[in-house]
């Protein structure tokens, strides 16, 4: 595919990455390939302290998701959700994303289906088409069903081909990846009863859990 001007292409993949698993990477690593990203950037949550995983700091979940990526350009982690004093929303990440870059940059925000049937639960959710397209990941482990909300909005924004996404903001793709169904929810009930995740994460992350004692079960 012919690149058209200078304008950078960014990819950004948000989520709690409890841990981050070859879903999340797999996922990630085509799309980038696929529509020529610069950069694709996996941005991990803050979530509020009664919500974290036992005994998994955000600093760990962090520390995954660098070893995971490294030397793995084009993706790369963005730590400013984590860097803020509370849970940021995504239309915030977005606007501050959107700040520091060109104005002709094109961001692409990347959702599997089940995070895109959540959307309208969203912090002004209708607002985030302004800021960026939407590339939509089928889950084969997912059964959620769209909302007729969303219904209309893809009616009115999705384009079938998202090689054929035009403009900085605004439309929405479905993409085909490598369906994986892998959930970091199964991973951690693995650890928790004392089975292997081995293939399912990075070996880097697998070291690091393993390493840090983490998501066993309680003694
Ligand atoms: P949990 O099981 O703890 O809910 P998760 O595996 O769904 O976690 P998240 O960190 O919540 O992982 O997901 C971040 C983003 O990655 C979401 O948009 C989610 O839909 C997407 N995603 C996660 N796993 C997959 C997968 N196997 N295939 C495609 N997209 C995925």
């Amino acid at each position: 595919m012919a690149r058209r001007s200078d304008a950078r292409r960014i990819g950004v993949l948000g989520g709690t990455f409890d841990p981050v698993h070859i879903g999340h990477l797999r996922g990630a690593l085509e799309v980038a390939e696929y529509l020529q990203f610069d950069e694709l950037r996996l941005i991990p949550s803050a979530r509020p302290p009664h919500r974290d995983t036992p005994q998994v700091s955000a600093a760990q979940r962090l520390a995954m998701v660098e070893l995971a990526v490294a030397d793995v350009p084009p993706l790369r982690v963005d730590d400013r959700e984590l860097k803020r004093e509370r849970p940021s929303y995504t239309i915030d990440t977005l606007e501050s994303l959107r700040g520091e870059l060109a104005a002709d940059d094109q961001v692409f925000l990347l959702l599997g289906w089940d995070a895109f049937c959540g959307l309208p639960s969203w912090h002004r959710w209708e607002e985030l088409l302004q800021h960026c397209h939407m590339l939509v990941l089928q889950r084969p482990d997912a059964d959620s069903e769209a909302s007729e909300a969303l219904r209309n909005l893809l009616a009115a924004r999705s384009v079938n081909d998202p090689q054929a996404i035009v403009g900085v903001a605004g439309q929405i793709s479905f993409i085909w990846q490598t369906p994986l169904a892998v959930s970091a929810t199964q991973i951690r009930q693995r650890l928790a009863e004392g089975r292997s995740v081995r293939y399912l994460v990075p070996d880097s992350v697998l070291a690091y859990i393993h390493a840090h004692g983490l998501y066993r079960a309680p003694n």
